[in-house]
């Protein structure tokens, strides 16, 4: 049973209640033209039940949500021969740059260095010790529930 948010801007959307530019949909998940179009084609793809980010998803609706993101940027890849690569993120809280808190996964294709998207990733491969590197991924493991 999908549950829907009245105040949420994506439950509307699924609701047919505001409008959306729709690429692809099924029972379970939604896609549509993300309204930014950071990249011609940026799409967004939505499980039409209100989670608020990937920390309530469960195993059943990660398996429909996201066995689906690869047809759909095959899709989007295939509607324009100038696409040449494509990010996919999901930004999960506010701090991770969140601002519809319905969850929410962006494919941005990607046409050249200046298209409009970047991403700015620190290294700091040289400020770990491998026991340190250790200590985090046990506290990870320790936290596993599967
Ligand atoms: P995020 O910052 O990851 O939460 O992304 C939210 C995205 O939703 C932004 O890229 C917005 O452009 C997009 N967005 C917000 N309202 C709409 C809408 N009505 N239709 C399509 N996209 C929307
Ligand atoms: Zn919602």
């Amino acid at each position: 049973m999908n549950k829907l948010d009245d105040n949420c801007i994506f439950c509307k959307i699924i609701k047919n209640e505001i409008p959306s530019i729709t690429v692809y949909e099924d029972d379970q998940v939604k896609a549509f033209l993300d309204i930014s179009q950071v990249t011609p084609g940026h799409t967004l793809v939505i499980p039409k039940t209100h989670v608020e980010n990937i920390f309530e998803y469960n195993d059943k609706l990660a398996a429909a949500v996201f066995a689906k993101i690869p047809m759909i940027a095959k899709a989007i890849k295939s509607s324009n021969p100038d696409i040449k690569g494509m990010n996919i993120c999901q930004n999960n809280g506010a701090l991770a740059y969140q601002s519809v808190m319905h969850s929410h996964i962006h494919l941005v294709p990607r046409y050249s260095n200046d298209d409009g998207f970047s991403m700015t990733w620190a290294d700091n491969t040289n400020n770990y010790t491998s026991e340190q590197l250790q200590t985090i991924a046990n506290a990870i493991k320790d936290n596993v529930e599967e």
